[in-house]
């Protein structure tokens, strides 16, 4: 085993190293001042107003009336209700979507669940609805390159059943492209205690072809947590929580947990009062910014000088084909290379700005796109 994880770790340090080099974004961190304390107390006494949220009450639907209203408020109109069943009562997901404007069909998940058990669960998880919710907020008017889903999950306390039903009835049959899945989970820690640690949560779970990317996503959280928040970090495993159906469809998945563990959760006294808001405060500040980072928000500036290159291609990673929108009618012809340098695809670029090429045929790996005297480094998955 201690040669396994040996490798596992050198793995680790090398594929994080593009991910993990990243500074403080000046951008960013003026979106994320924006974070409003108040906001956050305010999400966490109203949830905590809109009683025991399970199913077959109204509290619960209550609480996915107040979702919609607080996301319209913020100016979302791509609204989507995911209904399923849970002991023949209706049940309902919410998704959220944010449209990306360089990878539209490539999404950001950023999530938690709504429902709860016993109590109010204003920690577990209104701690986590509550940021959501003002990440959402402050996004709205950001251009990000990825789209984000702010999906807010129920009936994960009775066993992670909404995010089963999403994964299975949406994620699986339309092949929905995910980025990374964030996922935030009871993070109120315990107020009278020093909260200035949150765990950051990667995949080490079967089936692990996409754990040494959670590990990498995992430390580029970590390190967006120590950038834009003033809570410390600690790496651990993921389990329990509704990016447990995701990772089981091999999906990238990260997430948030509190370090102090509260004992108030499931039971009648998951209060405020028990919770620590400027924690939470912190960590939708971290959140914020690794949204930003993870959906590549930018400045319109930012775009005119990437347009000076002349060229997108997208999506990179890519599966079946890859597209190549050139700003100018483009010229030559395009080679591809693997990461030996044998040339494995020439093709004629013709004269239109928009062109896609199947690269379904190449092995799982690196390659360099050559045209108009520039090279662009893919990963074909
Ligand atoms: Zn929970």
């Amino acid at each position: 085993m201690k040669v396994l994880y040996s490798f596992f770790f050198i793995c680790t340090v090398l594929f994080s190293t593009s991910n993990y080099a990243q500074s403080y974004d000046n951008y960013y961190g003026s979106i994320v001042n924006q974070c409003s304390y108040d906001s956050i107390d305010i999400h966490l006494t109203e949830l905590e107003n809109l009683g025991v949220k399970e199913i077959g009450t109204a509290a619960l639907d209550n609480t996915l009336n107040w979702l919609i209203s607080k996301y319209t408020s913020y100016g979302y109109t791509n609204i989507e209700i995911d209904t399923f069943t849970y002991s023949s009562t209706n049940a309902y997901n919410l998704i959220v979507t944010k449209q990306g404007t360089v990878y539209p069909n490539t999404y950001v998940i950023v999530d938690g669940h709504y429902d709860t058990k016993t109590g109010t669960g204003t920690n577990d998880n209104g701690s986590g609805i509550s940021i959501i919710l003002e990440t959402a907020r402050l996004l709205q008017n950001v251009d990000t390159k990825y789209s984000i889903k702010f999906i807010n999950f129920s009936q994960e306390e009775v066993g992670l059943v909404g995010s089963w039903h999403y994964v299975n009835n949406t994620v699986i049959p339309s092949n929905l492209d995910i980025k990374v899945l964030l996922n935030i989970d009871e993070v109120g820690g315990v107020n009278g205690m020093v909260n200035n640690t949150i765990v950051c949560e990667r995949d080490e779970s079967n089936p692990s072809a996409n754990n040494v990317a959670s590990a990498n996503y995992t430390d580029t959280l970590a390190n967006c947590v120590s950038l834009y928040s003033n809570l410390q970090t600690e790496i651990s495993y993921a389990y329990s929580s509704d990016y447990m159906p995701f990772q089981s469809n091999n999906e990238i998945i990260t997430g948030l947990f509190e370090k102090n563990q509260s004992p108030h959760p499931h039971t009648s006294t998951d209060l405020k009062i028990y919770l620590d808001v400027n924690y939470v405060y912190e960590i939708a500040k971290a959140t914020i910014g690794a949204s930003l980072y993870f959906a590549v928000a930018y400045l319109t500036t930012d775009v005119e000088q990437e347009n000076k290159s002349n060229f997108s291609v997208y999506p990179n990673p890519a599966k079946g084909s890859i597209t190549i929108e050139f700003n100018q009618t483009p010229i030559g012809q395009l080679k591809m290379t693997d990461i030996a340098g044998k040339q494995v695809k020439l093709a004629p670029l013709n004269s239109i700005k928009k062109q896609t090429f199947s690269i379904a045929e190449l092995a799982k790996g690196i390659y360099f796109l050559n045209f108009n005297n520039q090279t662009v480094k893919i990963v074909k998955e």
